[in-house]
């Protein structure tokens, strides 16, 4: 899958949701919901990397490798469904991003 292909997906991953679960019309509200849900995915990424490094008590012996994959995989589709909302081009996004980070590496 190439980026135009993720991009198609996530639009109409958001249209797919707005009819399912959405009632609210406000693009401020939509954000929102998209960024507390990318901070909610965040917080389980955090828990699955302390389950990994034996600091989840209660979880200590319940690490899979899959569960760390999939809340990395909810944080990259979490923060792109945000870049959704921007109307940001995923591609333009990334090419800038691998511009500065090899510009700050030279
Ligand atoms: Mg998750």
């Amino acid at each position: 899958m190439d980026i135009k292909q993720i991009q198609s997906f996530l639009e109409e991953c958001k249209r797919l949701l707005w009819e399912k679960f959405w009632t609210v019309e406000s693009h401020t509200e939509d954000v929102l919901w998209s960024f507390t849900k990318l901070t909610e995915e965040v917080g389980e990424l955090a828990e699955q990397i302390n389950k990994r490094r034996g600091r989840q008590s209660a979880y200590k012996w319940s690490f899979s490798q899959e569960d760390l994959e999939d809340e990395i995989a909810d944080v990259i589709f979490a923060a792109s469904m945000l870049a959704v909302d921007f109307w940001v081009d995923l591609e333009t996004l990334l090419k800038r991003k691998k511009w500065k980070i090899e510009t700050k590496l030279k």
